[in-house]
């Protein structure tokens, strides 16, 4: 690793001058090591970029898919899309695979590309914090440690916090509770009786899961999700061996998934388009093929269009619903006392267990705390409950930090892996574009970055995640869209490839005497886009 080590004079929090002491420098600080950091990682390789490293508060990669181990979990797009563009897997076992196999997938990933060198296991960020005077970030990681870099890459991602209800009485419950992202695997669940709180992308995973081996299950739902089939099969060896032998045949499939969930995008980016009506067509033949009891039905039936809430793909969840060991509740909780839970219609059960199955705190993700710009607010003071970025990526007054899948670049329809590849492209193109034109920093607008997130709000409003008639995660509380990227996911990819400066405050390098100059020279060399702001 080709870190520099300078003695530096920083400035404390106070003031006052800390005492001179070794700093390690490098030109990328990457935090986290899911799809994002490693795609980034793997890509500044690529450039020839050796001088980076990635904190990583765990002791093994892997992000979303090492945090989220809970019985059932797998991928709910299917893993031909779902994986990096230039490192398809023929040999994925089933056409969702599951958990421990995209975990799998990950960490060979990270070996194969010569990444897992530049990790920092048991150290993630503590804090950075943007020093104007030096154009660096200065970085504590969590063992006391300080390194700064011209770049930090926040790649924490937008679902990992856990979010546990503060409900009444939570705290003198006498069982064992735990979220679905933190699964107690020490937990036996054998006879045991079970509550999920939640019914979204996890929760149905989880309770088809569970079901056989628990005593009672009984789940809580505040809003009924729209679920849909899904052709969920092992891979046949004759399979894997034409995907191995012929990678374009993979290619092709990988093709046809993408362009098939963004024939969705059709539906979703209307509320009140005929489009969307065929999912929810499908969705509610495979609940009438599904759910026999009419009582059921009606309790399962969403009172919302279909894509509000993210679509949910299981053909196991409705007949775990009716197995004699389990009970739907439709009420939300509105007590838990030490052996059980009180629902909303004032019902009481009585439970040994609690999975919290409820989501994760996107307005407030842990990085957003601490990432500080130059006066010392936090992204999350700067965003002040409703998140948002320029393309998902940067944002005003943080100079050099890129967010990945940042505010309004997550997906209700396809694969987010798509959304990281294509913010790779652009972190890397503006790396490029900073060498090229001899910059310190590019610092996205105010403006810009304004009047990108009302062109956002433009074409959010009439579409389904807005006006589809629910509440989701996707909503902040002023009931504004911070999460979705609204609608066809090429758009994202066309408009994320170059680095686009008309929209950044541009800070030339100290030894760059004459930017113009040195513009032209990089226009002579190629570059065309112009150095509107310095
Ligand atoms: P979620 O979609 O936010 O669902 C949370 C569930 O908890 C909802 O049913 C919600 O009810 C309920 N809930 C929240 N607070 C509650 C409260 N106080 N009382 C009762 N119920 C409460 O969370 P998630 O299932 O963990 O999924 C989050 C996201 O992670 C997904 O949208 C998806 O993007 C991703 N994910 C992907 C996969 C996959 O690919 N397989 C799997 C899991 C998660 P309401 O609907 O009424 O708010």
């Amino acid at each position: 690793m080709l870190a520099a080590m300078v003695t530096t004079q920083t400035l404390a929090g106070n003031g006052t001058k800390a005492a001179a002491r070794p700093e390690e420098r490098v030109r990328v600080a990457i935090c986290g090591t899911g799809f994002s950091g490693l795609g980034m990682a793997i890509r500044l390789r690529r450039m020839g970029i050796e001088d980076f490293v990635v904190l990583e508060p765990a002791d093994d990669l892997g992000g979303t898919w090492r945090d989220n181990s809970y019985p059932g979990c797998a991928c709910d797009v299917p893993s031909h899309l779902y994986s990096f563009s230039f490192a398809p897997n023929p040999n994925w076992s089933r056409t969702y695979s599951r958990q421990p196999e995209i975990w799998d997938y990950l960490r060979d990933v990270a070996e194969r590309f010569g990444v897992t060198s530049h990790i920092r296991y048991r150290n993630g960020l503590r804090e950075a914090r943007w020093r104007p005077e030096r154009r660096l970030w200065e970085i504590e990681s969590e063992d006391g440690s300080r390194l700064c870099a011209e770049a930090v890459v926040d790649a924490t991602g937008g679902l990992s916090k856990p979010q546990v209800p503060a409900i009444p009485g939570l705290e003198r419950f006498e069982g064992r509770w735990f979220h679905s992202a933190e699964w107690d695997h020490g937990h036996d669940l054998t006879g045991r009786r079970v509550a999920v709180v939640g019914t979204g992308a996890s929760a149905i995973q989880i309770v088809p899961a569970i079901q056989p081996q628990v005593g009672a299950l009984t789940i809580y739902q505040r809003t009924p999700p729209w679920v849909v089939p899904r052709t969920d099969r092992d891979l046949t060896g004759v399979e894997r061996g034409v995907y191995r032998l012929l990678p374009v045949a993979q290619l092709a499939l990988r093709a046809a998934i993408y362009w098939g969930r963004e024939s969705l995008a059709i539906g979703f980016r209307r509320a009140d388009s005929w489009a969307a009506r065929i999912p929810q067509a499908i969705a509610r033949w495979h609940m009438r093929r599904q759910v026999g009891d009419p009582e059921l039905r009606t309790k399962l039936t969403p009172g919302y269009r279909l894509g509000c809430k993210r679509l949910l793909p299981s053909n196991e969840y409705y007949p775990a619903l009716a197995e004699p060991n389990v009970e739907l509740v439709a009420d939300a909780v509105t007590e838990i006392r030490p052996h059980s839970i009180v629902a909303a219609d004032g019902s009481e059960r009585e439970v040994d267990t609690i999975v919290f199955a409820t989501g994760f705190d996107v307005v407030e993700p842990p990085a957003a705390d601490r990432i500080r710009d130059a006066a010392g607010r936090s992204l999350s003071e700067v965003w002040d409950g409703s998140p948002q970025a320029y393309l998902g990526t940067t944002i005003a007054g943080f100079p050099n930090l890129f967010r990945f899948l940042g505010p309004n670049s997550a997906l209700g329809h396809n694969s987010v892996v798509f959304m990281i590849e294509s913010q790779v492209n652009y972190v890397a193109d503006t790396l490029r574009a900073m060498d090229e034109l001899g910059l310190a920093s590019v610092e996205v607008r105010a403006d810009a970055q304004a009047s990108y997130n009302r062109w956002l709000e433009r074409r959010l409003e009439p579409s389904v995640w807005n006006a589809g008639g629910c509440a989701s995660w996707y909503l902040d509380r002023t009931g504004r869209n911070l999460a979705i990227w609204p609608g066809f996911t090429w758009p994202f990819r066309r408009r994320t490839r170059r680095f686009d400066p008309g929209a950044y405050t541009l800070t030339p390098r100290r030894e760059v005497t004459d930017p113009l100059a040195h513009l032209e020279q990089a226009r002579l060399a190629g570059r065309p886009e112009p150095l509107t702001h310095h």
